[in-house]
């Protein structure tokens, strides 16, 4: 074979970060492993969705590119129009649909903005820049949530979208409904905002944001919410986007084809059955949630408040030598650079142990001076 050419891709690869999964721990000798990494349930599907894989028969079939009866049942389910709900492979399809639809380069070579928090989820950069658009990243306040003045003061003309994630992944917090209201006033009606629900089911302040009603009373606004988390579907990928007629018109022509399989259709289906099911693992994460909480408080530890099914842990220089901590446990966690751990609420024996690594470490992160 000759030397191969270098078949060039577009310049925008050299400026996409690579999508960094959460890996499974190691094994340690007499300890079981647990990947504390990904922000997945630890308590799985409920025994419905086995019971549809199991049964499932038209594997080759392709699957109703519409998921007309998955909308249909969360339509009753949330009380909105099937016609507002679009579905993706994972929410993360969802938004690659809205992304590319209104945010790219135009032929002059002039670049859209869409803008968000910052640290906020991994994907969007990948999402924005492959779309051909500009990132306008945003820091979070120092308790690590969003500083949705300073995002307003960042909209210019060439503004298209700002993605809202409530709770932020990774870090915890959950934005309040009068919070998202203010901020809505600042936003040009011509701007969709993308309020990223991934982590809603588990969210139990009372004034948090609830983007259904935020959606219903604003047309610029779009709700994403999957049933990776939640309801422990990460695998089968189905996640959907909730927004308005002059918006899904669009992108239900940009849509990947066939992107939501029937098995994975008709596994959301069947959880959303037996939301009982579903709210009961909920709310055993959710107690996790606040027993780890609690525990970090009484370490001492200066850890944001978590609406979500994982913690934050900011401790910058030592996130290296918490890792590895946590790996000499087989505690698999999520770690960012030089600014702190994610570390996923699992199982009780998971949250026990976690704990204890965080009492036998040197120092927690205290507040800031
Ligand atoms: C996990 C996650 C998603 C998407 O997950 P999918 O599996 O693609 O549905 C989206 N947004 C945030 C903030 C997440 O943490």
């Amino acid at each position: 074979m000759n030397e191969p050419q270098p078949i060039r891709p577009r310049p925008v690869l050299s400026q996409l970060p690579a999508y960094a999964a959460g890996k499974p721990a190691a094994p340690v000798e007499g300890l079981t492993p647990y990947k504390l990494s990904s922000n997945e349930n630890p308590y799985g599907p409920v025994p419905a969705v086995r019971a549809v894989l199991e049964r499932f028969t038209d594997i080759c079939r392709y699957p109703d590119p519409l998921s007309t009866a998955l909308r249909e049942r969360l339509g009753e389910h949330l009380q909105i129009s099937p016609q507002d709900i679009v579905t993706g492979a994972g929410s993360l399809g969802a938004l690659t649909q809205i992304v590319t639809t209104y945010a790219g380069t135009h032929p002059d070579g002039t670049q859209d903005e869409v803008i968000y928090a910052w640290r906020s989820f991994e994907a969007y950069p990948i999402v924005v820049r492959s779309a051909g658009a500009r990132d306008i990243q945003v820091p979070l306040t120092a308790d690590f949530r969003h500083d949705l003045d300073a995002m307003a003061a960042a909209i210019t003309e060439r503004t298209r979208v700002i993605i809202v994630c409530t709770p932020n992944n990774p870090t915890g917090p959950a934005l309040t409904g009068a919070e998202v209201e203010a901020f809505l006033t600042k936003v040009p009606q011509d701007v969709l905002v993308i309020l990223d629900e991934a982590y809603t089911e588990f969210i139990t302040q009372p004034d948090a944001v609830d983007a259904l009603e935020v959606y219903r009373r604003h047309p610029n606004v779009a709700v994403l919410r999957t049933f990776s988390k939640a309801h422990g579907l990460a695998n089968l990928r189905v996640g959907y986007s909730v927004s308005h007629p002059h918006v899904t018109q669009y992108l239900r022509v940009l849509a990947t084809p066939f992107a939501v399989s029937s098995v994975a259709e008709q596994a959301a289906i069947a959880s959303l059955d037996h939301i009982d099911e579903v709210n009961e693992r909920v709310a055993k994460v959710v107690s996790e949630r606040e027993r780890v909480l609690t525990g970090l408080a009484d370490l001492g530890w200066d850890v944001p408040d978590s609406q979500g099914n994982l913690v934050w842990l900011p401790l910058g220089d030592r996130t290296p030598e918490f890792l590895e901590a946590a790996g000499r446990q087989a505690l698999a966690v999520r770690g960012f650079g030089t600014e702190g751990v994610r570390v996923t609420i699992g199982e009780e024996e998971a949250n026990t142990r976690f704990l204890q690594l965080c009492a036998d470490f040197p120092e927690g992160p205290t507040p800031a001076a």
